[in-house]
């Protein structure tokens, strides 16, 4: 099973140990004893760890695309990101954090040239600037989101698989 982020990782290990003293242990309570079964420890661990995160970044300071993005219900964004297959989580995440393989991200990590963006070539490739102002993705926006120019404010009203659709567009290259 795949979890997206650090958190997601630990939450793995420790549904792990869970489920393995779980099994070890004499069951206690009223009969008959149904144990809980190891996916639904996954589950829950990767829905708080999910929802951790989220409420993370929205309680870091400075992180304006996140908080913008977000908005006062990230918890409506743990579901697609846990609805999502691996791709769609992905994009969700890096719609959120703005933490995605941008060619700024890119360039600042000496993997591209120039830190351009690879649609317009005349600005720096941000995800806000894919999201929300490239001139050359105004079209592929209007057609997918239904506005050309969104803010970031309106994502929070825009349908979370759409907006995977968008970028998926955008980074193609970098999919699996
Ligand atoms: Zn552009």
């Amino acid at each position: 099973m795949w979890v997206p982020g650090h958190t997601g990782v630990e939450g793995n290990e420790m549904a792990d140990s869970l489920a393995r003293k779980g099994s070890e242990t004499t069951p206690i309570g009223p009969e008959p004893f149904v144990p809980i079964s190891k996916s639904t420890i996954h589950t829950a661990f990767r829905k708080y760890a999910v929802n951790k995160h989220l409420t993370e970044w929205k309680n870091l300071p400075g992180m304006k695309h996140s908080k913008n993005f977000l908005g006062d219900n990230p918890g409506k964004w743990s579901k697609f990101i846990l609805g999502g297959n691996r791709n769609q989580s992905r994009l969700l995440m890096g719609a959120l954090t703005g933490h995605f393989a941008t060619n700024k991200m890119l360039n600042r990590m000496g993997l591209v040239a120039s830190d351009q963006c690879r649609n317009c070539g005349e600005k720096q490739e941000t995800m806000e600037h894919v999201l929300c102002e490239c001139d050359s993705l105004a079209r592929t926006r209007m057609r997918l989101l239904g506005l050309a120019y969104p803010t970031l404010e309106d994502y929070r009203h825009l349908a979370p698989f759409d907006i995977t659709k968008l970028l998926a567009n955008v980074f193609k290259d970098t999919m699996e």
